[in-house]
């Protein structure tokens, strides 16, 4: 048999479908595919199932695996961007000029940076690149860098969880052959591996791992998978808020991070990605505390700026690649053969050209912001209204413009609490979980650099824009083909 995705007639057959759909709700409670409630996100009384998907999505094969093989690749990019204070000052002077939450970022990168021993004997990144595949009008499909997210990458947890889920969907489906198809997935332990290798180089066994959380905990479940692969090796985990960290925290005379009397040794930002995060004042202190100190941070300031959407597009830049990787064409290769076309919006002829191919054809476009979280981009018929608003401003630099990629649809059921369930057209996105660790002192060279797990996150055709706690996409399985 040839190896596809859920045959139609499977996916139209009513009956089983409406046997199905409880089932697969009772099915993600029991494996604790679980979130809070959106009116009560601090109460662990009322939960229910992630949103999820009824059956796996169809992935190639080749392409899954040149997502992963990428990573480690990905991964390196990352840490050696997060250390190339020039290239970041040049890569983001424009955007700091009219962004001012990339500003406030930055801010506190030059204030590390001119600490007088500036401590970075650790590093820790926990990032997750994401994908779409792109159609071309023969019908090939390539695999396309959507963004790569250095600080919060979520969904580690929950979807170390969701292959059993459909296993067992497509057990009771008595889709046998499918079923074996759904691959194993365990971000939450490659996560926890890193955050792990990271305490251990801290070297003190009373110091914590401190999850920096929201005050809304509704994705709360998520975090815990990870804290609790912790706990199991026997390290304490503690979770705080900014608020928390303004309050108690203080740095003594060798830079240690102390937050309630605690000794902190990693700091695990779980919040700090958008500025709604930092509710005052105290909370870009609080964030610039923890810079300052010697705590392993995932990620540190650099690492988070170097995460923005801006650099992504300042990388597409022709020899930008290879002044990070000289001597390994392969890996710029590699890289690059993700990338879509991206375009500067910077002041000057090159940003022109790109307003003016944007209001051409917008249809073709996204137009991205520096933000996070989902929700916050710019398609179709806006485009032209925002970027011609603002066409002569310096207001424009904010932003970048993308390709917009156009993958293949295919038909699945959206399943999400309240909502009644119907067939869809469906997109998805890949997301690769990267996790490495680098040690000052052993050199310039990584003691743990490794892909630790996959994502794939799929919604329905009519949004555009994408994301789980967005509300719009849901938890999924790739269904290798
Ligand atoms: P965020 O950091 O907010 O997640 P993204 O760049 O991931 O920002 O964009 C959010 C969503 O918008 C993605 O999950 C995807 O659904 C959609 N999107 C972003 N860029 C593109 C693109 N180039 N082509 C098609 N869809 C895109
Ligand atoms: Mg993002
Ligand atoms: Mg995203």
């Amino acid at each position: 048999m040839s190896a596809g995705g859920i045959p139609e007639d499977v996916l139209r057959d009513d009956n089983l479908i409406k046997g199905l759909e409880e089932l697969a709700k009772d099915t993600a409670v029991m494996h604790g595919v679980v979130m809070r409630t959106k009116d009560s996100p601090n109460c662990p009384e009322v939960v229910s199932y992630a949103p999820f998907t009824l059956f796996p999505s169809p992935l190639p094969k080749t392409l899954f695996h040149q997502a992963l093989e990428a990573q480690t690749h990905f991964n390196r990019l990352i840490d050696r961007i997060s250390q190339s204070p020039h290239f970041l000052e040049e890569a983001l002077s424009s955007t700091i000029k009219v962004d001012d939450f990339t500003a406030r970022l930055f801010n506190i990168y030059r204030q590390v940076q001119q600490e007088p021993q500036h401590p970075v004997p650790i590093v820790l990144g926990l990032n997750r690149s994401d994908y779409m595949l792109d159609q071309s009008l023969d019908g090939t499909m390539s695999l396309k860098q959507i963004e790569i997210n250095t600080i919060a990458a979520s969904f580690g947890g929950l979807t170390s969880r969701t292959p059993d889920i459909h296993r067992h969907i497509l057990k009771v489906a008595n889709r046998l052959e499918e079923r074996q198809r759904i691959l194993d997935n365990n971000p939450a332990a490659g996560l926890a591996k890193g955050l792990s290798k990271a305490w251990e180089l801290y070297g003190s066994e009373r110091a914590v791992v401190m999850f920096l959380v929201e005050d809304e905990q509704r994705n709360i479940y998520d975090h815990r998978y990870v804290e609790n692969e912790l706990w199991l090796r026997d390290i304490p985990v503690i979770r705080r808020q900014f608020e928390d960290v303004c309050r108690t925290g203080s740095l003594d005379q060798n830079k240690r991070l102390f937050v309630g009397g605690q000794e902190v040794a990693v700091v695990y930002y779980r919040n700090g990605y958008m500025p709604q995060n930092y509710k005052s004042e105290q909370s870009w202190e609080a964030r610039l505390l923890m810079e300052r100190s010697c705590a392993v941070k995932c990620p540190d300031i650099s690492t988070h700026l170097a995460g923005t959407k801006k650099v992504q597009q300042e990388l597409a830049r022709p020899g930008v690649l290879e002044r990070f990787f000289p001597d390994e064409p392969e890996t710029t290769a590699r890289l690059r053969a993700t990338f879509t076309g991206l375009y500067t919006l910077d002041m000057g002829e090159e940003g022109e050209r790109t307003v003016d191919m944007a209001l051409a054809a917008p249809d073709r476009y996204v137009l991205k912001p520096q933000r996070e979280g989902g929700g916050n981009n710019i398609y179709g018929q806006e485009i032209c209204s925002v970027l011609g608003s603002m066409r002569d401003s310096m207001e424009r630099t904010a932003y970048i413009l993308m390709d917009k990629v156009q993958p293949r649809p295919a038909s699945n059921y959206l399943l999400r609490p309240g909502a009644p369930l119907r067939l869809s057209l469906c997109l998805s996105e890949l997301g690769m979980f990267g996790a490495y660790v680098r040690c000052v002192q052993k050199g310039r060279e990584m003691v743990m650099n490794e892909c630790v797990g996959h994502l794939l996150r799929t919604k329905s055709s009519e949004h555009a824009d994408g994301g789980v706690a967005a509300g719009v996409a849901v938890l999924d399985n790739p269904l290798l083909i």
